[in-house]
């Protein structure tokens, strides 16, 4: 995928893989739509799936499993200790990690459980390159803090950096000068940056934070959920690393860091989760946690058919067939868009399309949401659900005031190997409409609002009969369309 250049000249993404099982899809009319996202309360979390044409809500589970990782299900051997698929399960990430010691994991978020309960104390800070959601809850429930140190074009909306999702070495001795390096409890780098948009660390800025972290005695740990994006763009964008297999460069990554763990609800194509390591010290001191949190050390909270998918999706993952497949669907969605004038963050990143709703709908004041109200409009017109990560998703502070985020985005992922190319261009196809009538999208309020995770939950209204009128303006245009 990507080495193959057409006789056109056209650039597109050509799939490197065939279809063998499919499920059909729905895609309710106009007015249906209409319906179904005021049910909602306009809050795409709240949709039937039934409802949806196109989910990219997430990339997290949702992603399309290979002929081989199904046919490993079928040999999962089950049994709560000393299963043999835990053992298979080991063996490969052994050998692809070149790691010793795996502690698996229900999800994610368990390993952040798992590693701040050991390694985050009272008043100690965590240097990361950025948070994730979970990571940050984790780190804040154990009475540890963040320092959110990756360099300042990771957080322009509009760049042409490779590396957005590089940690600023400046920012990184300054806050391990500040706190004193006894008050550090480890370094976080996040490979494909999620909450930035998907953005790439290279190989080369590791190195750099491993020294630094050698000089000064610090663990270094990797979130290797989104590592597979991660590797296609080192293999992409960063020269010293051309000529290097995926597999060379993992073990590159994963020898520089202390401790290594993942969500193989991305990584692996599966569900589940793991930390991997070499230090037995370290090792010990995790591992009674997983008997107490998770489940006995051979299955912890996974099932073992997930294990085994998990297993092959790992080996997959080292192809780069097999992982360039997202990075350049979401590179062909967001250079058409761009090419078209809507705002999307660029460059391209691994995990999805983000629209930079500030810009696409700047007459809405973030106190109605444009982020929230641009996921409304664009599931009304297209049947195409995406996620708000903006105001929204924020909390309101302990006066009850707005936190107004950084960024308003809708996120528009691209669960790996699920989509067709005409599906993406339908998706743009109707953002380029939705932009040409971007006047008619207006704010959004809460009817009902709870206090913690509201953009679970929550149900909001329009303020004024917006959802109305664009629904009129699409019927002038397709009169006859879904
Ligand atoms: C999804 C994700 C997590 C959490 O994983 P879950 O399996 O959803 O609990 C942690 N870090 C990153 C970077 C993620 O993308």
């Amino acid at each position: 995928m990507g080495r193959i250049k057409f006789f056109s000249g056209e650039n597109i993404p050509l799939e490197m893989h065939k279809v063998r099982i499919v499920q059909k899809l729905n895609l309710p009319c106009i007015e249906d739509r209409l319906k179904f996202m005021q049910e909602a309360g306009n809050n795409t979390f709240l949709l039937n799936n039934r409802d949806v044409f196109m989910d990219m809500l997430t990339d997290s589970g949702v992603n399309a499993m290979s002929d081989n990782q199904q046919s490993a299900m079928l040999i999962a051997d089950d049994s709560y200790a000393g299963s043999e698929t835990f053992t298979r399960l080991e063996k490969t990430l052994e050998d692809i990690f070149q790691t010793k010691y795996f502690l698996p994991a229900h999800q994610g978020r368990a390993c952040e459980n798992i590693l701040a309960q050991v390694f985050v104390e009272k008043g100690t800070v965590v240097p990361m390159n950025y948070h994730f959601t979970t990571t940050m809850a984790h780190i804040v429930l154990n009475g540890g803090s963040i320092e959110e140190i990756v360099i300042d074009e990771g957080i322009k909306v509009t760049s042409k950096h490779p590396f957005k999702g590089n940690m600023d070495l400046y920012k990184l001795k300054a806050v391990i000068k500040s706190y004193g390096k006894e008050k550090v409890a480890f370094v976080r780098m996040e490979a494909g940056t999620n909450l930035i948009g998907g953005q790439p660390f290279s190989l080369q800025n590791l190195k750099d934070v491993k020294k630094i972290c050698e000089e000064n005695n610090l663990l270094l740990i990797l979130d290797a959920s989104l590592l597979s994006d991660n590797l296609h763009f080192i293999k992409q964008r960063e020269e010293a690393c051309k000529n290097m297999s995926i597999k060379e460069i993992t073990q590159e990554m994963i020898a520089l860091c202390d401790v290594t763990y993942f969500s193989a609800r991305k990584l692996g194509f599966s569900r589940g989760g793991g930390i991997c390591t070499n230090n037995k010290d370290l090792y010990m001191k995790m591992r009674e946690l997983v008997t107490l949190y998770e489940g006995f050390l051979t299955y912890g909270g996974m099932s073992v058919r997930e294990m085994e998918a998990l297993r092959i999706g790992l080996e997959e993952t080292m192809d780069e067939d097999i992982i360039s497949q997202g990075p350049l669907f979401i590179e062909y969605m967001v250079n058409e868009l761009d090419k078209k004038g809507v705002p999307v963050i660029t460059p391209a990143g691994g995990l999805g399309c983000h629209i930079n709703a500030m810009e696409f709908v700047k007459h809405l004041p973030q106190s109605q949401y444009p982020a929230g109200a641009l996921a409304s409009a664009l599931y009304i017109v297209s049947g195409v659900r995406g996620m708000e990560r903006g105001s929204l998703s924020e909390q309101r502070d302990a006066n009850g005031n707005e936190v107004f985020s950084n960024m308003e985005l809708l996120r528009l992922a691209m669960p790996r190997r699920v989509f067709t190319l005409s599906q993406v261009k339908y998706a743009i196809d109707r953002i380029e409409w939705l932009y040409k009538n971007r006047e008619l999208i207006g704010g959004l309020k809460f009817v009902e609002e709870p206090k913690t995770l509201r953009f679970f939950f929550g149900r909001l209204e329009a303020t004024t009969n917006w959802q109305d009128e664009l629904v009129k303006a699409f019927r002038k245009d397709f009169p006859d369309s879904l």
